[in-house]
């Protein structure tokens, strides 16, 4: 069974009034193919919930209140530079037309993941703060410093400092939130301090004061530390099912830490944990923050929704992705896709195929909104048919249009050497060392093209012209590449020359 299936029916056992399904990011930058991992396995957990009969909802947050704490490659750093450790929602957008400068890449993002089927309802950091949820739990909380502490201590085998208070101030001077570091806690207030110089990569105002730790509509004073925030914002939103890429969910990490808040201080039950391997490009971590990488919007310029979202819900949770656009990988992708197509159309005809169930899950999964059946066309064929002249209208009849866009991008961008071929306008001067066989044997072919011809018919009739000549297929149709594009190997030869204009094949071929 397919692994969200499994997972689907063993919470269903639960027997929850409601499955909240959640996932979260901070927009700090363009946000990375890895983190569309996270949205599309939350996804398959909340379809099949749905599928199973299970009551369930889906919300992703956006972790729009996390200070800037290091500057993306691509933006000004003389723009941008002075906003180190201010809350992103307080920093201007980077281009005009959203409100904010976590809000302009969280809509980005947000657009990907629409794209390739995920609809989540969209909760922001900042709306649970203004809203005043949030303030119980920081009361229990900051109540409850020395036992939070003591998690910490235990996890992270270190002690922390006497003056250590589990929260965050936004400076009421400056504004920013990395500088500032809370000193005490009366029940009221808490107090803290703007240091100046404790960061190296932002300064503080020196600012010291206090201030209600409570947020309300009018203003938001401050947060709790993201780990100790995690499992906060599970009981106040009600999330019941929620896991992260594996750096946090690994022992000792921040999901550990998070459920020891859960148990020891603000009671409820941790979310199932759906914890998930990285999406590697080409064998690399990425990071938003820092800006390297694939973002996931730049994924959709090279691949397909549907086919994007399948390379994400075929594999196991346990494993990790490693996408390496070059080479052979996008091909062998859609190929992989047409093969899981086969497996769900053979099994929805009576008495077919079911064998392949997890296949076929997969396909029904990798859908954007309804089944849509993929062209039969290898996409390996259809990187040849985009470059031969008058495929256009081909193409166009086989419903090809959407695919050839991304054949187009995979010869140009990623496709081996030995894939690309140009018809070239002057007779290649390889030619002049074909065979007297060989020769003779274009004259032939230049003298059937008259007739009419299916590929396949066409295919095999070159194939006996050469033999008659004494030819092996190879130098048959090494003779017509040579001739018409200067290698000695190439695209199936019939299409090839059936895509062309006959007369001028018919020039070459004699010319030759
Ligand atoms: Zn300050």
């Amino acid at each position: 069974m397919f692994w969200a299936d499994e997972v689907a029916l063993e919470l269903k056992k639960r027997k929850l009034p409601l499955e909240w399904v959640d996932d979260m990011k901070t927009p700090s930058g363009k946000i990375h193919v890895g983190a569309l991992r996270g949205v599309v396995i939350h996804d398959l957990a909340y379809k099949t919930l749905k599928d199973a009969g299970v009551n369930a909802k889906y919300t992703y947050i956006f972790d729009n209140h996390d200070p800037m704490d290091s500057l993306p490659i691509y933006l000004p750093k003389e723009k941008f530079e002075k906003y180190m450790g201010v809350p992103l929602y307080k920093i201007p957008s980077p281009e005009i037309g959203f409100a904010n400068y976590a809000e302009f890449y969280a809509k980005d993002f947000i657009s990907v993941f629409t794209k390739i089927g995920c609809t989540p309802e969209i909760l922001w950091a900042t709306e649970l703060y203004e809203s005043g949820r949030m303030n119980d739990s920081i009361k229990e909380i900051l109540d409850k410093t020395e036992e939070v502490k003591k998690i910490y201590e235990e996890l992270y085998k270190k002690p922390l400092a006497k003056d250590w208070y589990p929260f965050q101030v936004y400076c009421i001077k400056c504004g920013k939130v990395s500088t500032t570091k809370v000193i005490d806690w009366d029940g009221k207030e808490v107090k803290f301090v703007c240091s100046v110089d404790r960061l190296e990569w932002t300064k503080g105002c020196g600012y010291e004061g206090k201030t209600s730790p409570f947020s309300s509509k009018e203003n938001i004073v401050g947060k709790l530390p993201w780990k100790i925030e995690w499992a906060v914002k599970w009981k106040v939103v009600g999330i019941t099912v929620e896991g992260a890429g594996k750096d946090h969910m690994s022992k000792g990490g921040s999901h550990d830490l998070a459920d020891e808040i859960c148990k020891r201080i603000i009671k409820y039950p941790t979310p199932f944990p759906l914890g998930y391997e990285f999406f590697l490009i080409g064998g690399k971590k990425m990071s938003s923050s820092k800006g390297l990488g694939s973002s996931a919007a730049e994924m959709l310029d090279i691949l397909p929704a549907e086919i994007l979202r399948f390379l994400m819900v075929k594999t196991k949770l346990s494993r990790a992705i490693d996408f390496d656009p070059g080479g052979y990988t996008i091909p062998n992708l859609f190929d992989e896709y047409q093969k899981s197509a086969d497996a769900y159309f053979s099994r929805s005809v009576p008495g077919g195929n079911k064998t392949n169930d997890d296949l076929a899950r997969i396909f029904e999964l990798s859908q954007i909104s309804k089944v849509i059946k993929p062209p039969t066309v290898r996409f390996s064929v259809l990187c040849q048919w985009v470059q031969m002249p008058n495929m256009g209208e081909e193409i166009k009849k086989e419903g090809l249009g959407l695919w050839a866009k991304y054949a187009r991008v995979w010869v140009d961008k990623f496709a081996p050497e030995n894939e690309k071929f140009s018809v070239k306008n002057e007779l290649p001067k390889e030619a002049r060392n074909l065979s007297r066989e060989q020769k003779k044997t274009l004259l032939r072919i230049a003298e059937e093209l008259d007739k009419k011809w299916t590929g396949d018919e066409f295919q095999t009739r070159i194939y006996d012209l050469g033999k008659e000549m004494g030819l092996s297929g190879k130098e048959t149709f090494a003779a017509i590449y040579i001739s018409l594009i200067g290698k000695d190997h190439g695209p199936k030869a019939a299409w090839l020359i059936l895509s062309l204009d006959k007369d001028f094949v018919k020039k070459r071929f004699t010319e030759v």
